[in-house]
């Protein structure tokens, strides 16, 4: 069965204090989420212990931004997934475009990253997008195929049910500019059917992929009730409770 889900994405903001307010925040309103909609938080490293404390017992799982790509060792300022794992994380983040554009994480690095944190128990958000320039010269479905095929095509059926896909296209996040319904769900129906091309169409079917870029309650409504959409990935919303719930109860 297909999962529905919002995430929110901290990204570099919040101190301690404010992080553990509003996991607090999140959690104790949790409950008003429609049963059949996952929630996950992915604040800082610094305060992922402190905030998964306070979603003890309720829906909220918690989420990392990034891992490292390797298990452990001499790798100054990263963090692995055992780490992550012993602090309460279900889910890591991966393949941000943040990370894409601004540390070099490639697809190959990413195959690595994708195989340590399953294999230490985490869900995968998986994330693919094209920036401006591509969609511009209308590459948008070759960049988004590619992306998807070079990090999931080396992953087993079993193990694509730990994995979600979020369709981020550069010039929508954090711009104010979200790609209309219409233009997300194409991208989303081709996303599933290069999952249902490898995987066949069980695997695509049951395949959550996320929507993320610009997306608040204004909007999320009329993302969500696309066929292919089955929740967001947020960004600037994720880091006011109301907004984020408010983007979860759009379903
Ligand atoms: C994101 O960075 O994952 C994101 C979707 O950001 P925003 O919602 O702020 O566009």
């Amino acid at each position: 069965m297909r999962k529905k889900i919002v995430a929110g994405n901290w990204k570099m903001n919040t101190t301690r204090p404010d992080g553990i307010e509003l996991a607090e925040a999140v959690a104790a309103r949790a409950a008003e989420v429609p049963e059949g909609v996952g929630l996950i938080i992915a604040p800082p490293f610094t305060h992922l212990c402190c905030c998964g404390k306070r979603l003890k017992g309720t829906k909220v799982e918690l989420s990392a931004q990034n891992c490292a790509d390797h298990a452990k060792g001499a790798y100054t300022g990263e963090v692995s997934v055992d780490m992550l794992k012993a602090v309460g994380c279900q889910w890591t983040i991966l393949g941000h475009s943040e990370r894409r554009q601004y540390y070099g994480e490639t697809d190959e690095k990413l195959v690595e990253k994708v195989k340590l944190a399953l294999g230490a128990g985490l869900g995968v958000i998986l994330c693919v997008g094209e920036n401006l320039d591509e969609r511009e010269a209308g590459k948008h479905f070759d960049v988004v195929k590619a992306q998807t095929e070079a990090v999931l095509y080396n992953f087993s059926a079993e193990e694509m049910k730990h994995i979600v896909i979020a369709y981020e296209p550069v010039w929508a996040i954090g711009t104010g500019k979200t790609a209309t319904a219409a233009q997300a769900e194409e991208i989303h129906a081709c996303i599933r059917n290069v999952i249902e091309a490898k995987f066949g169409a069980k695997v695509a079917d049951d395949m959550t992929i996320l929507y993320g870029g610009s997306c608040k309650p204004s909007n999320a409504k009329e993302l969500f009730a696309e066929k292919d959409i089955d929740g967001g990935l947020i960004g600037g919303a994720a880091l006011k409770a109301d907004d984020f719930l408010g983007i979860a109860l759009s379903f």
